[in-house]
């Protein structure tokens, strides 16, 4: 265990997928983990899994979409072991897909209470004892979405622009406090998120010219980068993991 040694890090959307990467990798990284996620039993498994490999972790239920829950979330970690220093707000949902003009209403109001304001509460929370802690460091996920329109994703693809403007404006906000703040943005990533567009797999694939999804671990990689301190001076910017697809 290196690196990370001494940090608490909290990870939401833990319990599956890029997030479940993210704190396997913090931890085995020296860092305290709190895995955060509103599927608690996964949670749970998570976090036992890590103890289990010599890491230190303990699991919270969190419902980003509830700004109370996050708040005793992020208290939570803070009691268990001490200080936030590393955040990753990465809990996220595909959501319905539908054209613009057709998209429900309910469809839209859960997708940007997930993507988007699970975000801001994520952040709303966690800086202040980011602060009180000395500083640290945040992801949030974004996707290459963040940056590109995607047929039948509206308020996904709205969502995950806005995380880029939150993670800049935070960013220039705590720079001066020594809180670093950056948007990671992957390109499709085979994980259960995807399990329902198993019929667009072909089709996501030709989109990266690598002629493949991404993995979580290739995404995991790019994020422990932006959380560690061989990353000092990259702020408030968007990071693609995406095979080349924004490139075509
Ligand atoms: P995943 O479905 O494997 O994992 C997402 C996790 O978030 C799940 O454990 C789920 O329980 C949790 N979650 C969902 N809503 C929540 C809520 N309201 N409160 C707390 N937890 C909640 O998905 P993933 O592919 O690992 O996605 C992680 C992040 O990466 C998401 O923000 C997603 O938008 C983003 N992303 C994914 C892809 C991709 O292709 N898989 C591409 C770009 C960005």
């Amino acid at each position: 265990a290196a690196g990370f040694a001494g940090k608490t890090a909290l990870v939401t959307g833990a319990a599956s997928g890029i997030g479940l990467e993210v704190a396997r990798r913090l931890a085995a990284a020296g860092a305290s983990v709190v895995v955060a996620d509103y599927n608690e039993q996964g949670a749970k498994d998570v976090a036992a899994a890590l103890t289990e490999a010599g890491g230190r972790a303990a699991a919270v239920r969190v419902d980003v979409t509830d700004p109370e829950s996050v708040r005793r979330a992020v208290e939570s970690a803070v009691e268990t072991f001490g200080g936030l220093h590393l955040a990753v707000n990465n809990a996220g949902i595909a959501g319905a897909s539908a054209p613009t003009g057709e998209y429900g209403i309910e469809d839209w109001q859960r997708v940007i209470d997930t993507n988007l304001n699970g975000v801001f509460y994520s952040l709303r929370h966690e800086l202040p004892h980011i602060l009180a802690s000395g500083g640290g460091a945040v992801v949030n996920m974004s996707s290459i979405l963040g940056t590109n329109g995607f047929a039948g994703s509206p308020a996904y693809s709205a969502a995950k622009h806005a995380v880029v403007g939150l993670t800049k404006t935070a960013a220039v906000e705590y720079a001066a406090q020594g809180v670093r703040v950056n948007a990671v943005g992957p390109g499709f990533i085979d994980t259960p998120l995807l399990q329902g567009a198993e019929s667009q797999r072909a089709h996501l694939i030709s989109l990266h010219p690598q002629g493949r999804l991404g993995t979580a671990e290739e995404v995991a990689e790019l994020t422990l980068f932006l959380l560690s301190d061989r990353a000092s001076f990259i702020n408030g910017s968007y990071h693609l993991v995406d095979g080349g697809y924004a490139a075509r």
